[in-house]
């Protein structure tokens, strides 16, 4: 018998939950019990300036009073850098890792804004500094960590987006794993704690599709398995336009005014398709019907009842 599936949701509390965050974490739930399997949750507090830990207790108490329940006491990353360090060091000690000196400035000087480019491919600047030169610009500066990422394609099927392709030296080039002020990048931290934590399905939002094929090859390099990637299509308002993420009549303190939990499943389900249309539903409703076949693959659009 194959093993339970373990579902997640993996917040980053640097502001109240949005609506597009409640929908994640109402899916990557649904998913995992409707299959017998486990739910965790994650608290991706990395960052640790910019999520204060009240944010983070009020995201929780959002959840739970959504109904939202979890098999396990939360993880904090703000807590496990021990755990990243240690994970860091096996690849250094594989001589997969570099320092890398380079500024924010010279990085964002790379990029091309006429190219509609948002993301900088690292051109590998400090990848073969000599040990001399290390040393000299280690006395200058902290440096951050680079992964060396290698020139092949790396493929997989997303449970919602199909096939994805992707050459990490060609779209992407040497990530960072530490940032120069010390603080463990996300890709790191989110894979080590998957791993860790036996999460054998992701559902997230296909804003994050793009960081999936990093962290595939680190789920390589480090020996974990690679779960199941499932990337949701973006919430929209009723005109297909783009939720702006600053909207605060879309975080929980102002929909928490307006709506019962049960009205706010609802409104997520019928914009992700499991409704037929708009009605409040339970989370027993919700769990006994769903299916990935029924769940849109294009854009969501939200609507609120009168
Ligand atoms: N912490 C990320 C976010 O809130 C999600 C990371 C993930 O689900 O892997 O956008």
């Amino acid at each position: 018998m194959s093993e339970p599936v373990v579902g997640r949701f993996a917040p980053t509390p640097s502001g109240r939950l949005h609506l597009g965050n409640v929908l994640c974490a109402m899916l990557a739930c649904l998913s995992a019990r409707q299959q017998g399997g486990r739910f965790l949750l994650r608290i991706e507090d990395v960052d640790v300036p910019r999520c204060p830990r009240a944010l983070a207790q009020q995201a929780m108490e959002d959840l739970r009073w959504l109904g939202f329940t979890w098999d396990e006491p939360p993880l904090f990353q703000s807590e496990r850098t021990e755990v990243y360090e240690h994970h860091l060091a096996l690849l250094t000690q594989q001589g997969l890792t570099y320092p890398c000196f380079c500024t924010r400035a010279r990085l964002q000087s790379l990029l091309a804004p006429n190219l509609g480019d948002t993301q900088v491919v690292y051109p590998g600047t400090c990848r073969d500094l000599s040990p001399q030169e290390t040393a000299r610009l280690l006395t200058q500066r902290s440096p951050s960590i680079r992964l060396r990422v290698p020139d092949e394609e790396l493929v997989f099927t997303d449970g919602l987006q199909g096939v994805i392709r992707e050459n990490l030296a060609r779209d992407c080039g040497d990530f960072v794993l530490r940032r120069s002020d010390g603080l463990f990048g996300y890709q790191l931290a989110v894979v080590v704690d998957d791993g860790l934590s036996g999460v054998s399905e992701v559902v997230r939002g296909r804003d994050i599709l793009s960081a999936t094929p990093r962290q595939i090859y680190l789920q390589r390099l480090l020996g974990f398995p690679t779960p199941h990637y499932v990337h949701i299509p973006l919430l929209t308002d009723a005109h297909g336009r783009r939720l702006a993420k600053r909207d605060r009549d879309l975080d929980l303190s102002a929909l928490r005014m307006r709506y019962s939990p049960e009205e706010i499943l609802g409104i997520l389900a019928s914009a992700a398709g499991l409704l037929r249309s708009y009605h409040p539903v339970s989370w027993d409703e919700l769990t006994n019907d769903f299916s990935w076949n029924r769940v849109c693959r294009e854009d969501m659009r939200l609507r609120f009842p009168d």
